[in-house]
């Protein structure tokens, strides 16, 4: 089939949005059907700080085929078990999110029942004791998992921390291979059919024009196609997500390379610290109705762990989504559909997760009514509940120290969340809802994490004889620890498994 009688994807926009939709598009759509193109910029760059991921990037890259080990020796990467949250639910306090489970259910019910009934009692030993990944994280641990073992080793749940420009250029060489056309320019202006909003072709600065079938915006906040073409509206959160700004500077690294991300709340928001294999990313993430950029970056000078490899860049957003992230014959993906700030780190999550809804439902002609109601319904759904979750941490905190965290205390916050937090607060109980991203053993870390005490726990936990329960429990604490023993040094096994080459 010749060129022309393809149909012709054009993506808008060369960071992680585009490059991974380039990639999975060339991968998995038939070549003789489909002729893909990417328009990036030189003079405007990507925002490229999309460094720490969650498990969910595995299957991604999975599906791409990539091979694990060069793909982090490419990108400086280093694995990760969880965020560890320092000053959160108050100063000196800290807690992890894992990516793993605590324990095992046990007569049907999850394992945290068990554990509070003792911390009812002010008897509760330390969570990381039931949870290896928790445990590994703590004491600078990491292995693949072990399929072949009997013990939490078989299933040990990690994600990636990365260079993100390297990133970018990997997925870059990965779909120029499978045919995607890379093309060099600046859009200078959109052009629509004459008889509909259908975008037609973008016409760059050098005259030359692209025509195409799809249009996938990639162009980051600005939003060029979705929002300043067919002016898409705004849903904006910045009432419950008042952190609308960030200052990244990348450090030295330092002598061990944590396998976790860590999350210092400071008085007007937090701090990151993701470790690579050549440096540390560091990011400074602050509200600027509370602070000014000017003393953002003095702080973030001061606390950096290590000495700064380069300047300091600014960072803005709104905390928010598209109201329609598909319309007519684009779909909008990555910053420009929207964007939660970075506490989860959910951004590469929600760009996968819209790359495989748009390929289930991926137009074979027109773009069908159906088909982008029922896309634009799963991406609201997604985005609403990976807001609640990311609110929670701001919300339930004994944190008054600053005007930043009373605001967070007392502000009013979606009826969808209060909900989960009280039927978590009267009887311990969670329910992952339409599959959403975040399941019951993410949302039990982060409430129990910041505080949040239930005042009852599920009552099959009493039907368990009290000396069983307790057995059960030491002999998941000793399986764990065990476990984490058998696991290497995080440093040595990256020299072994994925060493960069320089
Ligand atoms: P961009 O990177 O902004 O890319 C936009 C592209 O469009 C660029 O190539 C640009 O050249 C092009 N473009 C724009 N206008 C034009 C034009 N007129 N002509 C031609 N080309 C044009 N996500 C995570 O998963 N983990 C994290 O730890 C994480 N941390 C973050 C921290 C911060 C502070 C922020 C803001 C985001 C973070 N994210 C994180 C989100 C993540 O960085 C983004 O989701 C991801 O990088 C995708 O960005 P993008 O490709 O949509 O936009």
């Amino acid at each position: 089939m010749e060129n022309k009688q393809k149909s012709k994807i054009v993506i808008v926009g060369g960071g992680s949005a585009g490059w991974m939709s380039a990639a999975a598009f060339s991968h998995i759509l038939p070549s003789e059907q489909y002729a893909i193109s990417l328009v990036e910029s030189d003079s405007i760059g990507t925002v490229s700080v999309g460094e720490a991921t969650i498990p969910a990037i595995l299957e991604f890259n999975q599906m791409l085929g990539i091979n694990e080990a060069e793909f982090l020796a490419f990108t400086h990467g280093s694995f990760k078990l969880g965020i560890e949250f320092h000053d959160w639910y108050k100063k000196g306090h800290q807690y992890m999110h894992p990516f793993g489970p605590y324990g095992v259910p046990m007569q049907g019910i999850p394992f945290h029942h068990y554990w509070l009934k003792d911390k009812l009692r002010g008897k509760e030993q330390p969570l990381s004791d039931y949870c290896l990944e928790y445990r590994a994280a703590l004491h600078n641990k990491f292995c693949h998992p072990q399929p072949q073992s009997r013990s939490a080793l078989a299933n040990i749940k990690y994600a990636y921390h990365f260079d993100a420009i390297k990133y970018a250029e990997y997925l870059s060489a990965f779909s120029m291979q499978r045919g995607v056309n890379k093309i060099k320019g600046d859009i200078k202006k959109v052009h629509q059919q004459t008889n509909s909003e259908d975008i037609k072709a973008v016409e760059l600065a050098d005259g030359s024009y692209i025509d195409g079938d799809i249009f996938i915006d990639c162009s980051g906040f600005k939003g060029l196609l979705i929002a300043q073409t067919l002016k898409v509206g705004f849903e904006d959160w910045r009432e419950y997500l008042p952190c609308d700004s960030a200052i990244a500077q990348p450090s030295e690294s330092l002598a061990e390379i944590k396998p976790y991300t860590i999350s210092t709340a400071h008085d007007c928001g937090w701090q990151w610290q993701i470790p690579l294999q050549h440096r540390m990313g560091n990011g400074f993430v602050f509200s600027s109705e509370f602070l000014s950029k000017e003393v953002a970056i003095n702080r973030l000078a001061k606390r950096l762990p290590s000495k700064a490899l380069a300047d300091a860049r600014q960072l803005k957003w709104i905390n928010g989504k598209r109201k329609q992230a598909w319309k007519n014959n684009c779909i909008a993906i990555g910053l420009s559909a929207g964007f939660i700030e970075p506490l989860e780190s959910t951004g590469l999550q929600l760009i996968q997760s819209a790359i495989m809804r748009l390929l289930s439902l991926f137009p074979s002609g027109r773009c069908e009514p159906a088909n982008i109601n029922t896309y634009n319904r799963y991406t609201d759904d997604e985005l609403w509940r990976i807001r609640d979750f990311i609110i929670l941490h701001y919300k339930a905190t004994e944190r008054d120290d600053s005007e930043f965290w009373r605001y967070c205390r007392n502000m009013q916050i979606p009826d969808s969340l209060q909900d989960k937090i009280e039927l978590y607060q009267a009887s311990g109980r969670l329910f992952r809802e339409n599959n959403e991203l975040f399941n019951e053993i993410s949302w039990f870390s982060v409430m129990n994490g910041q505080g949040l005490i239930p005042r009852a726990y599920h009552p099959l936990a009493n039907h368990l004889e009290e000396s069983h329960r307790q057995q059960n429990l030491s002999h998941i604490a000793g399986a764990m620890r065990e476990a984490e023993q058998h696991m290497p040094n995080h440093k040595v096994y990256l020299q072994q498994y994925c060493k960069v080459k320089i």
